[in-house]
């Protein structure tokens, strides 16, 4: 049994931008309740809070669980009932308003996405450690996510256009329409490697789930580091998993 188990959050906790349902909202709990259990993903914290944490049940044992908002940009534990920031890669203003800059060059250079059209919600965002371009508009309705690039070639074009720009920063693939733009080195693997070292756990201890393991997917930067990983194709399938855990977990307390 892994001592800690990290997930990823959209389309393997949750839904693109959807809270937990009731099931996995228990057996998450359940899970918090017996190993360390971390989530990492583009989103701020705000949205963690909103999607995970505020679903879980009532006393659950939140000091077991860790946090890592705008792809490890940002790390976040629970001490004294309260998240406590342990750090924060942020940019300046400055850097902010380059970024936005590219991402606007850059989406006018792939015909991709026209700014002039209304979006579901802000279509750039600041989040802190990380800015991220939403094709869509943050709010869009999952469906019309998904069906916007099921291959990845939208995303990739606009990854390459912005990455080309600045090259000073690391530009990844977010999650089904998004771009994530953070600094240079601060990807999901650096998240996942400042969170093994304050827990003293080993690399191949861990254990990694996530739904875009694949090359080009948001979870790639997972294989630079040594941790053991795990695929899933949805919520579904990870909730399968926590079943499967929580019943080892069972069968070594009665052996
Ligand atoms: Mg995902």
């Amino acid at each position: 049994m892994a001592p800690l188990i990290i997930f990823d959050l959209d389309g393997t906790l949750a839904e693109s931008k959807q809270s937990l349902t009731s099931e996995m909202a228990d057996l998450l709990s359940r899970l918090i309740d017996q190993t360390c259990v971390a989530v990492i993903s583009g989103g701020a914290l705000s949205q963690f809070l909103k999607q995970v944490v505020t679903q879980l049940q009532n006393g659950v044992n939140l000091s077991n669980l860790y946090l890592l908002p705008t792809s490890g940009a940002a790390f976040y534990e629970f001490q004294n009932s309260d998240w406590k920031k342990i750090y924060e890669e942020r940019f300046s203003e400055k850097e902010a308003h380059t970024i936005e800059t590219a991402i606007r060059a850059a989406a006018e250079e792939t015909d991709l996405i026209d700014f002039s059209k209304p979006a579901w919600g802000e279509r750039i965002e600041y989040r802190g450690g990380q800015v991220t371009l939403s094709a869509l508009g943050q709010q869009a309705p999952p469906s019309l996510k998904k069906e916007w690039d099921p291959d990845h070639t939208k995303r990739k074009m606009l990854q390459a256009e912005i990455a080309e720009r600045l090259p000073e920063f690391s530009v990844g693939i977010g999650g089904a329409t998004s771009i994530d733009v953070t600094k240079r080195g601060v990807d999901k693997a650096y998240g996942v490697r400042k969170l093994c070292e304050r827990l003293h756990i080993s690399e191949p201890d861990a254990l990694y789930v996530g739904d875009e393991l694949e090359s080009g997917g948001n979870d790639e930067a997972i294989y630079k580091t040594s941790v053991q990983t795990r695929s899933v194709k949805d919520p579904l399938e990870t909730a399968q998993l926590i079943e499967l855990l929580l019943a080892r977990i069972a069968q070594k307390a009665i052996f």
